[in-house]
């Protein structure tokens, strides 16, 4: 008979372990949190650039649009009050825009809000296996030893920024296990193009990139090896995702028409128009010796209004801010994250196919998520708040 056999095993001290940690630290319930490395909430740390944007200030049905496959949390969006639960954890917010950060800008005092003071938690112990009897799962092995669970909840992440800890190493064992994954892209991630390169360090403020399904506005930043900035770096999915060819558009707010006007007018027009640097690099591209109206014309798409990036690709995934992809969501239960067909296996944030834009939306999904699990184990154990 064993002795330790904990109600259950978090795998994962990221954003969705630490939140399940934090809901079920006032129960009596024995729990023990898993975590590879030798930190807890290493990526969290990193998030909006060590300011951590905890989430967005959307409601129910913009939060469904702004996440990829977000239908899955729509009660979730409705029945957790995330503000609420940061004010409760003496963590005051601030808004900029509709993103909202801990009023101290520092996501450490993110990490540090949660409460797991009565949950076991194991560093270096990165968990290598999962353990079937009798065809039930009833623990994992690390490489620190087995341990044995009547719940498992995986919160390993995604596959991104694999020094974080969150490598894909769960991925693995859980595939070998039938649990199904969809296809896995970079999502969040800068782009790799040739043309601009000589241009590094530039920004330009107010740029449309778009394909034929979608399009971003806003700014983006030359870099060594392509394309960086808000912008960019919300087409990288798309890109991955071999969607189609991909534009930018220099001058949103011009006209095509009326912008052949003032070129052909103004000779200092586009100067005016734009860093001195790109000014300098677009014109290489415009016609000499007295050219036609057609021929500035020509510029005037290929160039400043429809410019094609040509085989652009991205940054690996190593490099994106999420993962797009993971288990398949049509093997998890909306109502508690448990798996349908592995008994007692639950499963949450970043590691499924839930993922959204820059903005809180990632975040969000790992909260919530958390948040449905330790309900489902509070509700299993008998648990009333
Ligand atoms: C640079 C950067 C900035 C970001 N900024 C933002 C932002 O400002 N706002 C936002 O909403 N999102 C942001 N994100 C995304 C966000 O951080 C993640 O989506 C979120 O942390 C995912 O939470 P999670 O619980 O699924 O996984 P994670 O937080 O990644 O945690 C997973 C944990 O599991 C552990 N683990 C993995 N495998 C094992 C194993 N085999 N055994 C034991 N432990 C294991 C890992 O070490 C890790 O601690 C950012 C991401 C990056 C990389």
């Amino acid at each position: 008979m064993r002795k330790d056999i904990y109600d259950l095993i978090i795998v994962g001290a990221g954003s969705s372990g630490l939140m399940i940690a934090d809901r079920l630290n006032d129960t009596n319930l024995k729990i023990l949190l898993l975590e590879a490395t030798k930190r807890i909430g290493t990526k969290l740390l990193m998030t909006g650039n060590g300011r951590c944007n905890v989430m967005s200030s959307d409601s129910p049905e913009e939060l469904e649009k702004a996440i990829h496959n977000g239908r899955f949390l729509r009660s979730a969006y409705y029945k957790y009050d995330l503000k609420k639960f940061f004010k409760k954890h003496n963590l005051p917010l601030k808004q900029e825009n509709r993103r909202l950060y801990p009023a101290s800008e520092k996501a450490k005092d993110v990490v540090d809000c949660f409460k797991i003071h009565n949950i076991s938690l194991k560093k270096n112990h990165k968990v290598e296996d999962l353990i079937f009897e009798n065809e039930k799962l009833c623990g994992v092995v690390t490489n620190n030893g087995n341990f044995y669970g009547k719940n498992i909840v995986v919160c390993s992440g995604g596959k991104t920024y694999p020094k974080s800890g969150s490598d894909g190493s769960m991925h693995k064992i859980l595939k070998n296990y039938g649990v199904k994954f969809t296809k896995i892209f970079p999502s969040e991630v800068a782009l790799v193009f040739p043309d601009f390169v000589e241009l590094s360090g530039l920004s330009i403020e107010n740029v449309k990139m778009f394909n034929k399904k979608r399009s971003f506005s806003g700014s983006i930043l030359f870099t060594h090896k392509g394309i960086s900035g808000p912008v960019a770096i919300s087409m990288g999915e798309f890109v991955a995702r071999e969607e189609g060819v991909t534009f930018i558009d220099f001058l949103p707010d011009e006209n095509e028409d009326l912008l052949f006007e003032k070129i052909w007018n103004d000779n200092n027009f586009l100067e005016q128009k734009f860093p001195k640097r790109f000014y300098q690099h677009i014109m290489k591209y415009f016609p000499k010796n007295n050219p036609s109206k057609k021929e500035i014309r020509k510029f005037i798409v290929n160039k400043i209004k429809r410019y094609e990036l040509t085989n652009v690709r991205t940054l690996g995934l190593e490099y994106a801010f999420t993962t797009a992809g993971g288990v398949s969501l049509k093997e998890i239960s909306p109502k508690n994250c448990q798996h349908k067909k592995i008994d007692n296996l639950y499963l949450t944030g970043e590691l499924l196919d839930l993922h959204g834009e820059i903005g809180g939306y990632n975040l969000t999904v790992a909260w919530l998520t958390g948040m449905i699990v330790a309900d489902a184990i509070k509700e299993k154990f008998g648990i009333n708040e």
